[in-house]
């Protein structure tokens, strides 16, 4: 099934690994979650490009007024 809010979805998704989930947030949230991981849009941009989606990065960044 395709979805629906796809292509508005890409046009915020700041996630720049290559990636067939990109844009069903449905999916890309089930996958991080099930490995206690968030997705890429809570990461700000340059974050976001280590790939390291843990929630203990995460924090570390908002502990820093990063996010
Ligand atoms: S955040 Fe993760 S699951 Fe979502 S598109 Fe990027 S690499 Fe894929």
């Amino acid at each position: 099934m395709e979805c629906i809010n796809k292509k508005a979805n890409l046009e915020i998704c700041n996630c720049t690994y290559p990636c067939g989930k990109k844009g069903i947030c449905c999916e890309c949230i089930r996958y991080h979650r099930s490995l206690k991981e968030l997705p890429a849009c809570y990461f700000p941009n340059d974050a976001e490009k280590t790939f390291d989606r843990s929630i203990a990065y995460f924090l570390e960044l908002y502990q820093n007024n990063r996010i």
